[in-house]
């Protein structure tokens, strides 16, 4: 009996999974709410001490909350302190079945980038892509050229939404909210497409660092997450850099320079000689990809002492490694030029690779990649080259890899996004909440 019925699970899963989605419904809906929500000013402020940073955030939220409950989602609620929307889309199985899937949970942010407005952004839908470079209305300077956004030849035939030039569009990460909104709305209406416990969340901060800070990861009670937070058609983050700080103190002697002979140790020497010793091709201006980096990018000081922070970043342990002995060398190379000086090299841990974490849960990102397919989407997995509120979450309990939202140049007056990407994204979500429950209600 038990097997007959797994096996009626697995038949009734896949033909569900195979079914053709109702595009145009999808992206009917998906369109209007970016539409709805890039016209609410959500900018967040870097160097605020204090979640949200700005309290326009809880503009958007506030309609996310209302949203949420008039689709039906009963639990839907707002941490009316920390600007956090939480809610949970309830399983479609049996209690039985329900119990052996685990509870997945889908999360983008409501803030917009610091770097440009988004006060009054007028968006502009560029019907019928035909190919091209795209002039912007109210400020022809800036111009989406092809040669930069090799990816516009990807959406021929799509719709393109822009700005008219002046501000952000924020599709980073709006575009995100309206398609996770959107699948759950679709998996309403399709209550033949079977899923386990989804948990939603809307976060405040996400640009400024902050977005994890009062993430109620226990509360939520998600096993597994995933930000829709990613550029390209396709894009799929599981991995992070590693990151640490180094701070070398140069210390010399001061006097007054009229009466400095044989007595005046000059710090800025010493650090400027250091500052020349950095190899070439380990800056982030000559990295990429899968390579990492040395980067001095703050310094000061006098001739009494000189304070040098340098970020070290690297995909592999072994590469911080070598990077921190690289640096050792060149403290060392510097005293044999300056042995007055005095230097200390102390460096701190900052964040660490999510691939540590997330590689023990690799049907995390398998799914994923598989509801891509499903969608007839090519998934790129794509290292991330910083970190992301979803490696903070995984280093919380909470394993999150990232999936696209579409969005293209983010912070800037030429951010994009195409229609395509953005109904391909709400498939990709809806069959990875069915992938879950088709692999684990029969086990
Ligand atoms: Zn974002």
């Amino acid at each position: 009996m038990k097997t007959l019925f797994v096996l009626f699970s697995v038949l009734f899963f896949a033909e569900v999974s195979l079914a053709q989605m109702d595009e145009n419904w999808i992206k009917q809906a998906a369109v209007d709410r970016l539409l709805r929500y890039v016209k609410i000013d959500t900018q967040s402020k870097e160097e605020v001490d204090r979640v949200p940073s700005t309290e326009k955030q809880f503009d958007l939220a506030r309609i996310l909350l209302k949203e949420l409950q008039d689709i039906g989602l009963k639990d839907a609620r707002l941490d009316e302190e920390y600007c956090y929307v939480y809610a949970t889309l309830p399983s479609n199985l049996s209690e039985e079945e329900a119990a052996k899937v685990p509870v997945i949970g889908f999360i983008a942010h409501v803030d917009a980038s610091p770097s440009v407005s988004d006060a009054n952004v007028n968006p502009i839908i560029h019907k019928n892509y035909q190919g091209g470079d795209i002039v912007l209305p109210n400020d022809t300077t800036q111009v989406i050229t092809v040669k930069n956004n090799p990816n516009l030849l990807n959406n021929i035939g799509s719709d393109i939404i822009t700005t008219d030039g002046t501000t952000l569009l924020a599709a980073d990460d709006k575009a995100g909210i309206a398609e996770i909104m959107t699948a759950v709305e679709y998996l309403l209406k399709h209550p033949q497409i079977k899923h386990g416990t989804i948990k939603i969340a809307f976060t405040p901060d996400e640009e400024v660092g902050h977005g994890p800070k009062y993430f109620d990861v226990k509360g939520w009670g998600a096993k597994y997450a995933y930000t829709i937070d990613g550029g390209q058609r396709g894009e799929l983050s599981d991995e992070t850099f590693n990151a640490n700080t180094a701070i070398v103190t140069f210390n010399g002697k001061n006097t007054h320079p009229g009466y400095a002979k044989g007595i005046m140790v000059n710090s800025l020497y010493a650090a400027s000689y250091f500052i020349s010793l950095f190899p070439e091709n380990m800056k982030p201006e000559t990295t990429s990809g899968r390579e990492g980096y040395l980067h001095p990018y703050d310094l000061t000081g006098n001739e009494e002492q000189t304070r040098l922070k340098i970020l070290i970043r690297d995909f592999e342990m072994s590469g911080m490694e070598a990077k921190a002995k690289i640096l050792e060398n060149m403290k060392e190379k510097t005293l044999g030029e300056f042995p007055k000086v005095k230097i200390d090299l102390n460096i701190t841990e900052s964040y660490r690779n999510m691939n540590s974490i997330l590689s023990k849960y690799s049907e995390v990102t398998k799914f994923a990649e598989e509801a891509m397919k499903q969608a007839d989407v090519r998934p790129v997995n794509l290292p991330i080259r910083g970190g992301t509120d979803g490696s903070k979450l995984t280093f919380m309990g909470l394993p999150t890899p990232n999936i696209f939202a579409g969005e293209e140049n983010p912070h800037g007056k030429q951010e994009w996004v195409s229609d395509k990407s953005m109904v391909k994204a709400v498939e990709t979500i809806v069959n990875l909440s069915n992938i879950w429950a088709e692999k684990d209600a029969g086990k």
